[in-house]
């Protein structure tokens, strides 16, 4: 029970909105597939043996299958917007870092953690970012930039947008998930949009940095607990260091037991420049060769996800290695604090495959407009 409301609750409520809920996430946000939740584990409306994505699965389950007007509100440090839009058959919304106060958010990796839309239409996504964007004073990494009505970017014109495809993305990935992306590329041509071949070489490492940088910063921020303030609690029972390890070691799930010890290990003295500050230049060449690729196109675009959504059987097989790396699509722009949006693309074997549009810093009126001219089409 929140003890005072977030303030992308306050907004929200003083535009008319109704809070109805929590909905199911993996535990702090550490999942791909929401198949790491505290409580119920929400299961894909499209098929129930199937996953919704995560970590903010519920938040897309909710949104595909509600049956009322409803826009959720959602949170991504690595892609957990876009992976239940992509395997949810909705539009995900991840903001530009900053854009939106993460004041009440619990915090998982602070230096990427973002807190934006699932909706059906991207008009809604538009309309909520309206909502809940804007400078916050109770929150120091909250941006100064111009929001305003996001709404205004809904149905622009495509014609001479550039939209560049990074050639990375297309390999390793199910040709089930990338012929209807390269499908819908041609539609936008078909719209004027006009496509530029690019490389962004440096891609191949953001996983890496990501689960480095989100894991060190993911152990300091556990750290609070430890059964005194926050956390589960239960009467104290010798040592403090004994009371805590017991605590800690009942009360945390696995996978953030394993991103404690991994965390813990990445920025530990002498391996910190090894792994953690090595991390952070790969995050800082990551943005330059991105922000190149923005001197030339307007937007970038990928296949959201490189998989349709996996059946839980085949989830259970896989390592915890082989989970990371189904994050290879979203972990380089959430890396670098740029805006995302996935919009539906058709469905393969009755399957939902979206397409993923990145944009530069503060530039979430062009993933808009193309999201919007698309959505448009493919109705
Ligand atoms: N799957 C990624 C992770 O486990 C992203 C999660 C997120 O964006 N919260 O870290």
């Amino acid at each position: 029970m929140p003890t005072y409301d977030a303030t992308v609750v306050t907004k929200t409520k003083s535009a008319g909105g109704m809070i109805l809920g929590k909905t199911a996430q993996d535990e702090f946000g550490f999942g791909t597939f929401s198949d790491t939740c505290a409580y119920a584990v929400p299961k894909n409306p499209i098929d129930p043996e199937r996953t919704c994505g995560g970590s903010s699965g519920g938040a897309g389950c909710l949104a595909a299958a509600a049956d009322f007007p409803h826009i959720a509100i959602a949170e991504s440090t690595g892609g957990s917007i876009t992976a239940p839009a992509a395997f949810t058959g909705t539009v995900g919304l991840t903001p530009t870092y900053g854009r939106v106060s993460r004041y009440g958010l619990i915090d998982y990796s602070n230096s990427m953690d973002k807190i934006g839309v699932i909706s059906r239409k991207v008009y809604d996504s538009a309309l909520m970012l309206s909502v809940i964007s804007g400078h916050d004073p109770l929150d120091s990494t909250s941006s100064r930039a111009e929001s305003g009505d996001f709404t205004a970017y809904v149905g622009k014109s495509v014609k001479g947008i550039r939209i560049g495809i990074p050639k990375e993305y297309f390999s390793d990935v199910d040709r089930k998930v990338s012929k209807p992306v390269e499908d819908a590329l041609g539609r936008l041509e078909g719209m004027g949009a006009k496509t530029v071949d690019i490389s962004l070489p440096r891609t191949k490492y953001a996983i890496a940095a990501y689960y480095i940088v989100a894991m060190g910063e993911a152990s300091t921020n556990l750290a609070r607990y430890c059964g005194m303030r926050y956390g589960a609690q239960e009467k104290i029972d010798g040592e403090f260091s004994e009371y805590f390890s017991s605590i800690r070691s009942k009360y945390f799930g696995e996978e953030a037991k394993r991103r404690i010890i991994l965390g813990t290990y990445v920025r530990a003295a002498g391996f910190r420049d090894a792994y953690y500050t090595k991390a952070l230049k790969v995050r800082g060449l990551l943005i330059k060769e991105f922000k190149e690729a923005f001197a030339k196109v307007d937007v970038l675009a990928t296949p959201s996800m490189p998989i349709l959504p996996p059946r839980f059987d085949e989830i259970e097989s896989m390592s915890p290695l082989d989970k990371y790396n189904i994050d290879k699509m979203t972990t380089a722009p959430n890396l670098c604090g740029f805006p995302t949006i996935s919009v539906p693309a058709g469905k393969v074997d009755g399957l939902p495959v979206g397409l993923q549009l990145i944009a530069d810093h503060f530039h979430e009126g062009e993933l808009i407009s193309v999201a919007s001219a698309f959505e448009g089409d493919s109705d």
